[in-house]
């Protein structure tokens, strides 16, 4: 197949080359050699297209690891504007939640602001080599319209070339206007971008999926889980929730006398198309109902381990066949957007909560775990037809030099670790550690300045 991408966008190479890799990590049971060829945006095979001659761009990755790009199934984009805020470290969930809520009020939260939070988040994602974001979307003042509140995010993708998954979510909202602000936000940006049904809420191009999701039990109430609930099916948007942190155990029990699962079961919120995060304190007839169900789940150790609420028991959800991914959630209690480092972490802290989950494992939970979660099979692997979103990490360096296991040491060795290059649907978004869609530094500085002039 040749011609150019179906938008005609001329920058987008019709057919990329990644020549000499060390490594391709084609999926989590499939490691290889050779030649990774793109074309336009999709995984192909090398005799498929003609990789000679002046239509294939020729990349050089020998020295280099090539893995499928890293999933975050959850982040809270806002909060990337509140990293680090005095009163959020080391203490209750409770009065984390309180402090976050006065941060997000005395900076007037609005459109401006989530989108350049976004933004940042976004920049910082593809640079650490995620190429698409479940953003948890949390925060709805009064008089605010929600549909540019949405709008600001998406377009923030849009201009990096991530893709985004925006998660209309809620805390204390009025059940029937948060459904109505999802139909107002698929309406929207997701409609105009859709032919004949796509299935899981995505836009025809795959760059933006709209997904519903109260923010836990903890605080909203069956009313607002079934109205969501009911305008996900309408839409067929798929739904997301959070479960079994601090404060969720403790409420479902005072409020409820119940375990959070068994809620989110009789709210009818344990079903295939359901992802809950966190998991932390998890028992076994909770891990039970939810594979019963299956529902899947995505770990999120970078907010669970520093804020104290404990580690989810992975390799008992997955021994129960529950479907993992890997999420961040945001950098209130985070940091940072890093899902490498992320997996590096619930590597290692693995063990202390049941058998030890291993390097391989963990990115595929980073990768396809996730991607399963969103409903997008497209995603998470480098399998034929799968879209083409990769990175590049450089191993030739001293950081990896005696490494055995190249892969494993994608998590054992070099913390922190960075891509050399990202690609998002055929297109380059990061080459040599730097993103080429826009000026990070300029969103680093803008939202610098707008916090500077929002916060007293
Ligand atoms: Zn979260």
């Amino acid at each position: 197949m040749t011609g150019r991408s179906a938008d005609g966008d001329s920058a987008r190479a019709l057919t990329t080359v990644l020549r000499g890799a060390a490594a391709v990590m084609v999926d989590g049971q499939t490691v290889t050699t050779g030649d990774v060829v793109i074309d336009s945006a999709t995984i192909s095979k090398a005799d498929d297209v003609a990789v000679t001659g002046v239509a294939a761009d020729v990349v050089d990755v020998t020295g280099c690891i090539v893995t499928p790009g890293l999933v975050n199934a959850h982040h809270h984009f806002l909060q990337s504007a509140f990293r680090t805020l005095p009163g959020t470290r080391f203490v209750p969930m409770a009065q984390w939640l309180t402090t976050m809520a006065g941060a997000y009020a005395a900076a007037h939260t609005d459109p401006e602001l989530t989108g350049l939070a976004a933004s940042v988040g976004l920049a910082e994602s593809l640079l650490n080599g995620v190429t698409t974001v479940a953003d948890h979307h949390l925060t709805w003042p009064a008089g605010v319209d929600p549909v540019a509140m949405a709008t600001a995010t998406a377009q923030a993708g849009r201009t990096l070339g991530a893709r985004v998954a925006f998660v209309r979510g809620t805390a204390r909202d009025d059940p029937q206007a948060a459904a109505d602000s999802v139909s107002a936000i698929v309406e929207a940006l997701l409609l105009d971008n859709r032919s004949g049904d796509v299935g899981a809420g995505v836009t025809d191009d795959g760059m933006l999926q709209i997904a519903v999701g109260p923010s836990g039990v903890h605080a909203d109430g069956p009313e607002t889980f079934a109205a969501l609930a009911k305008v996900a099916a309408e839409y067929g948007l798929r739904r997301r929730t959070q479960a079994n942190e601090q404060v969720d155990v403790e409420i479902a029990a005072q409020r409820y006398g119940r375990r959070p699962i068994e809620l989110l079961d009789e709210w009818g919120w344990l079903a295939p198309d359901v992802t809950i995060a966190h998991l932390c304190e998890v028992t076994d007839d909770e891990i039970a109902l939810i594979a019963d169900s299956g529902a899947t789940a995505t770990h999120a150790p970078g907010c669970d381990v520093p804020m104290g609420w404990g580690v989810a028991p992975v390799a008992r959800l997955l021994g129960r066949g529950i479907s993992v991914g890997l999420g961040t959630s945001g950098g209130g209690s985070n940091d940072a957007g890093h899902l490498l480092a992320d997996a590096r972490l619930a590597m290692q802290v693995s063990g202390l909560v049941g058998e030890p989950v291993s390097a391989t494992a963990l990115l595929a939970m980073a990768t396809a775990g996730s991607a399963a979660g969103l409903g997008r099979s497209e995603l998470g692997h480098l399998r034929v037809g799968a879209a083409a979103d990769l990175c590049v990490w450089d191993v030739s360096d001293v950081h990896d030099a005696g490494v055995a296991d190249p892969v494993a040491g994608l998590l054992w060795a070099s913390p922190g670790r960075r891509p050399r290059d990202v690609m998002v649907a055929g297109r380059w978004v990061v080459r040599d550690g730097r993103l080429v869609t826009a000026d990070s530094r300029e969103f680093a500085a803008r939202l610098r300045a707008a916090l500077a002039a929002r916060v007293d």
